[in-house]
């Protein structure tokens, strides 16, 4: 008997807006424990919330773009429990009529090909504080910068079928909340966290068994590997013999496994009732129209548009077009002139590299778009080899130098001239009659040789493609 996993996601997403949900506290990451905090934040009696109307607005977009039914008087909940990080022992969420409902994601994998993942529900809500155990003490202290931070939580259906096609479906609501701009995010400040609902049913079967969550996976990979392993793990405890509880899980980063943490509360055992403090979130439809109307394209549309227009693969277009300032700058270049694969290769390669390596963003890189198109075209017209190009990339990092004036100043250009190549040729051959003689009986690889000695003479700037076929022509006759 096989099995078929069934998985369900929440997203927490944080919100691209400089002060707090229900306070005009900053959102800003970083700054001394509490500094970030006034009496809405902290909960101290008699402080009323006030609704920061970018949130309904921003959940409002992420709706749209997600396919959803957008709520025009949705409605704010207390969700009742205690914890340290929760200063009113109640979070301000949405229960029965959050903003948003019944929308839908396309995804694609290779497994599975195209779905169609539904989205149960998005509400908004606000972030808990975080408790800090200091080491070397049994003490934990309690920052509440974080509390009253805005996110929405993004519900799936039960539709997603592999850890693959989780990962995927999170990639993709990460790129559409960056393109919109409803979301920063930036993943290292826990912008977008999930809990992966899994559970597996025979094969055939139509119910649907008893699930596990795993809470805060805040990063792709993690997703996929948190699911993976708890597909294993309840498919070994099933063959066992044993049956699976509904929990909550976490996931050790370390180990590589998810662990219990609790049972599973239920619903009602939060208590939800409607937040007397806050009236109900009248959006009007006049509003929702023009956000219809201003959505920026959207990752899929630009994706598709990159390969009709550019003719770039399905992935290279995917990759770009999933980061709105990577795309923008892709474009940027070819306005330049420079040829779309090459371009692509360099932002998708060398240039993102770099922003990984060095943590900084493409504004922080000031890298000018139209250097990096005057470098693919050295390259294009065989100027320059790809070796030499990235010399050149490296020194574009650290100056405001033009591609052209460093192939100027170090003497880079690619010698493709056969009449220069052919006499250095020419004298290596005479030079090492024994390769020859090899190369002439059969050993047809020590052509190798040739070419790693050519490019040692020239500097690395002797075109392969010339040597190559110099060599040959030379060896052969
Ligand atoms: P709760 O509010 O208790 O977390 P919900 O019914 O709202 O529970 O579901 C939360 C998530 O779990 C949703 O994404 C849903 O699709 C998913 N889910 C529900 N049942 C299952 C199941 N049997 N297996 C996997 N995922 C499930
Ligand atoms: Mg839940
Ligand atoms: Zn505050």
């Amino acid at each position: 008997m096989e099995f078929e996993p069934v998985i369900g996601l929440e997203i927490h997403l944080q919100l691209a807006t400089a002060s707090k949900i229900f306070c005009s506290c900053s959102t800003e990451f970083g700054n001394p424990p509490n500094a970030n905090t006034c009496p809405v934040c902290l909960g101290l009696p008699g402080a009323l919330p006030v609704l920061n109307r970018n949130v309904p607005e921003f959940a409002a977009q992420l709706g749209i773009a997600l396919n959803c039914e957008v709520r025009l008087d949705s409605q704010f909940a207390r969700k009742n429990y205690f914890y340290p990080d929760l200063p009113k022992a109640y979070q301000i969420s949405q229960f029965d009529r959050p903003i948003c409902e019944n929308g839908w994601l396309d995804v694609e994998t290779e497994s599975r090909g195209k779905s169609r993942i539904g989205i149960t529900r998005i509400h908004m809500e606000e972030d808990a504080g975080k408790l800090v155990h200091a080491e070397g003490s049994t003490d934990s202290l309690v920052d509440l910068n974080r509390a009253g931070v805005p996110l929405l939580e993004i519900v799936s259906e039960p539709d997603v079928r592999s850890a693959e096609e989780a990962k995927v479906y999170m990639e993709k609501i990460h790129a559409i909340a960056t393109t919109i701009g409803v979301s920063v995010g930036d993943m290292e400040k826990g912008h977008l966290r999930c809990d992966a609902n899994v559970s597996l049913r025979p094969c055939g079967q139509k119910e649907f068994g008893t699930r596990t969550e795993t809470k805060n996976l805040n990063s792709f990979r993690f997703v996929k590997q948190a699911i993976t392993y708890e597909m294993q793990r309840q498919r070994e405890e099933i063959l066992d013999g044993k049956t699976i509880v509904q929990e909550t899980r976490l996931w050790d980063t370390d180990r590589k496994v998810t662990f219990s943490m609790r049972s599973k509360e239920e619903a009602d055992e939060y208590r939800y009732f409607p937040d007397p403090d806050l009236p109900l979130v009248r959006l009007s439809p006049e509003l929702l129209e023009t956000f219809r109307k201003n959505l920026p394209e959207l990752p899929e549309a630009k994706q598709q548009r990159f390969m009709k227009e550019h003719g770039l693969s399905a992935y290279d277009a995917e990759v770009l077009s999933a980061d709105k300032e990577i795309s923008a700058y892709f474009e940027k270049i070819l306005s330049y002139g420079a040829s779309p694969k090459i371009a692509c290769n360099w932002v998708i390669g060398e240039l993102t590299r770099v922003m990984n390596e060095s943590g900084k963003s493409l504004d922080e890189i000031k890298l000018s778009p139209e250097n990096l198109a005057d470098l693919t075209k050295f390259i294009e017209s065989g100027e320059i080899s790809n070796k030499i190009a990235k010399t050149i990339f490296e020194e574009m990092l650290n100056s405001t130098k033009t591609p052209a004036q460093i192939i100027e100043e170090k003497g880079l250009k690619q010698v493709s001239d056969a009449g220069e190549l052919g006499q250095i040729a020419d004298e290596l051959l005479a030079a090492n009659q024994q390769q020859v003689e090899q190369y002439r009986a059969g050993k047809t690889k020590v052509i190798g040789f040739f070419v790693g000695q050519m490019m040692k003479q020239t500097r690395g700037k002797g075109n392969p493609a010339v040597i190559n076929s110099l060599l040959k022509e030379k060896l052969d006759g």
